[in-house]
C-alpha cells in the first residue's frame, strides 16, 4: 500500500450522510476523520446553555465575547471507531444533534469570528494530511488545495427521511415535518450566507447518493482515491 497521504474534503448538503461516509472512508484508509459540523454544533450548544440564544434569537456579540471561553477537542472513542467532541473537558457528543441545536446552528455558523476560530483549528488538524474532513467549506476555504474533493447531495425528502429515522431511533419526539423543514432551511441558510457559503468547488466531484448504498458509495470513492494516489 502507498505511504502517500492526502486530504479528502467532503462538502455538501445537510443530512446526506457525509459524516457516515467520511467515517467509513477514514476507517478504510487509516486516516483521521474530522466532523467539522460537530464543531459548529458544539459552539451552538454552548451559546444555548450560556444565554447567547434566547427564543431562537442569536445575540452575535454575546457569542463573539464567549468564543475565548470555548475550548473544543476531539478524543478517539475506540468503541465507536471515531472521535467524540468535548467542550471545556465535557463530553457533548450526545447533546449536539438535537433539533434545537440544528435549528440554531446555521445562525451561529454565519458569524465571522466563529468561522475564523474553527477554520484555524481545522487547518491545524489537517497539517500532516491523512485526514477526511466533512463540512460545507472544506474544499473551498479550509483546504482549497485538497487532493480529492467531493460534493455530496441527495433528494431533500430522502435526506429528511434518513435523519428522521435516526432521531426516532434515539427516542427523540420530533416530527418528520420538523426534520424536513430543518433540512430545507439549513440548505438555504448555508448556501446564501455572506461568508464561506456552501458551494461546489470547481474541482469537486459530484456524488448524488439518493439511490446508492454505503457499499456502492465506497466502491465509487475507492476508484477515485486509487487513481489519485497512483499519480
Ligand atoms: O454537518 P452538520 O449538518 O452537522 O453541520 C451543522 C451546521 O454547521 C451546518 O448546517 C452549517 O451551518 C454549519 N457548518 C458550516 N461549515 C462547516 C460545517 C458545518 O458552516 N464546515
Amino acid at each position: 500500500m502507498s505511504t502517500k497521504k492526502i486530504i479528502v474534503a467532503l462538502d455538501g448538503h445537510s443530512s446526506c450522510g457525509k459524516s457516515t461516509f467520511a467515517k467509513a472512508i477514514a476507517a478504510r484508509l487509516g486516516y483521521i476523520f474530522i466532523d467539522t459540523g460537530a464543531m459548529y454544533r458544539a459552539v451552538t450548544l454552548y451559546a444555548l446553555e450560556h444565554g447567547a440564544i434566547r427564543s431562537g434569537m442569536v445575540d452575535e456579540q454575546a457569542v463573539e465575547a464567549m468564543l475565548d471561553q470555548i475550548n473544543i477537542d476531539f478524543r478517539f472513542n475506540a468503541q465507536r471507531g471515531a472521535s467524540d467532541i468535548y467542550v471545556n473537558g465535557d463530553l457533548v457528543e450526545g447533546k449536539i444533534r438535537t433539533i434545537e441545536v440544528s435549528n440554531c446552528v446555521s445562525a451561529i455558523s454565519s458569524i465571522a469570528a466563529v468561522r475564523q476560530k474553527l477554520v484555524a483549528m481545522q487547518q491545524e488538524m489537517g497539517v500532516r494530511k491523512g485526514v477526511v474532513m466533512d463540512g460545507r467549506d472544506i474544499g473551498t476555504v479550509v483546504f482549497p488545495e485538497a487532493e480529492l474533493k467531493i460534493y455530496m447531495t441527495a433528494d431533500p425528502k430522502v435526506r429528511a427521511e434518513r435523519r428522521y429515522a435516526e432521531l426516532q431511533a434515539k427516542g427523540d419526539s420530533v416530527t418528520f415535518e420538523e426534520v424536513y423543514a430543518n433540512v430545507v432551511s439549513r440548505d438555504e441558510a448555508d448556501m446564501t450566507r455572506a461568508i464561506s457559503p456552501l458551494r461546489r468547488a470547481e474541482d469537486a466531484i459530484l456524488l448524488d447518493n439518493t439511490q446508492m448504498s454505503v457499499e456502492e458509495q465506497m466502491a465509487w470513492f475507492m476508484e477515485r482515491y486509487n487513481d489519485i494516489i497512483s499519480r
